[in-house]
């Protein structure tokens, strides 16, 4: 990371207003800066500053701590991916997918990701680092930037590359600038988390008094089958989890989403139904199914529709709620990680 500089929003407003404040600068200059920033300008383009500031500004400063470095368009819905780049070279993805309420961007926590599930492409080369909220933040600003007139992110998820419980700190931080109204003002209900399952994280995320969803990753109607695909499932078993849902429930009053990626003859047939819907009995709860993103370097498919309708009705007539997810952007590398890696490769080959 370039250690000469700071992220203009890793650091408060108020210690922000303090640095231009003892560099002689007028009071109302640190709001000015900051409202051009959260529009995606650099120091260079702020035109409305004097030279002498931008310049000050540019050598102690990042404004635009996750600028876009390349864009793939879907060529059969409006989703379009994004590859951000990081003022040390690393790079993260991201996707934006345009609903009927608008747009929903998908941010990155963590450079790769260690957790080790085997139907994603994030976690290929382990985790790099932890993202900074400030490059969080960033990934929302340059999607907006790249929006224009067309609209703004209104909602956010959680589930690009990174386990973002993992990155605890950064994330609540993000969570806070994101949700400030003097910024981009989204509403906590707006944004969902993904968790692959920390469970003392989740009792401590509980804690915090932000009401965003909380979506856990669980692809599994059991320990045995979870271990196959999740490692963390190893570390914390369905039964501790399920209690850290029940708690989470009962502690904020909000239903938990499972996020559930059915995978062709491993987890979704007639009795792992049965089994999950034993599972989630009596807990408020809501279960998106997701037919699996194929990753190349692994040995993994999605099941058919019939198969994937099949194991959705099933759950419906045993009392769960589900909803079947569309995938979107499946034409520009769909899973997590996918892109990236990609981009990683034909850089390499160069
Ligand atoms: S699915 Fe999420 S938690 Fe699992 S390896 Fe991928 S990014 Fe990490």
């Amino acid at each position: 990371m370039n250690t000469n500089k700071t992220q203009l929003f890793n650091i408060g407003f108020d210690e922000f207003a303090q640095w231009l404040k003892s560099k002689s600068q007028a009071k109302y200059r640190a709001n000015q800066v900051y409202q051009l920033a959260i529009k995606g300008y650099e120091f260079d383009d702020m035109q409305t500053l004097p030279k002498a500031l931008r310049q000050m500004l540019s050598e102690n400063f990042i404004a635009q701590a996750a600028p876009i470095y390349d864009v793939y368009k879907s060529q059969i819905d409006e989703t379009e991916k994004f590859l951000y780049k990081l003022s040390d070279g690393n790079i993260i993805e991201g996707v934006l997918m345009k609903y009927h309420y608008g747009y929903t961007l998908c941010i990155s926590t963590q450079v790769g990701c260690k957790m080790g599930c085997t139907f994603c492409a994030s976690t290929l080369n382990g985790c790099e680092r932890n993202l900074t909220a400030a490059e969080m933040f960033g990934q929302v600003i340059s999607a907006n930037k790249h929006i224009g007139d067309k609209g703004n992110v209104g909602h956010i998820v959680l589930m690009g590359s990174g386990e973002a419980l993992d990155n605890y700190d950064n994330t609540i931080a993000f969570l806070k600038l994101v949700h400030n109204e003097n910024l981009l003002n989204i509403g906590y209900r707006n944004i969902s988390i993904s968790t692959c399952g920390l469970v003392p994280a989740i009792y401590r995320f509980m804690e915090e008094d932000i009401p965003a969803t909380l979506s856990i990753s669980l692809h599994a109607p059991n320990d045995e089958i979870r271990m196959q695909t999740m490692p963390i499932a190893k570390v914390y078993l369905m039964d501790s989890l399920m209690d850290a849902a029940r708690a989470y429930v009962k502690k904020t009053g909000r239903r938990v989403i499972f996020e559930y990626a059915a995978i062709d003859g491993v987890n979704c047939s007639g009795q792992h139904a049965i089994e999950l819907a034993d599972r989630l009995k009596n807990l408020q709860c809501h279960v998106n199914l997701i037919p699996l993103n194929k990753v190349e370097e692994r040995q993994l498919n999605p099941p058919s529709n019939n198969n994937i309708n099949a194991f959705m009705d099933k759950l419906k007539s045993l009392g769960v709620s589900v909803t079947k997810r569309r995938s979107m952007g499946n034409d520009i590398e769909g899973a997590c990680g996918q892109l990236r890696n990609k981009k990683l490769l034909l850089e390499k080959e160069k």
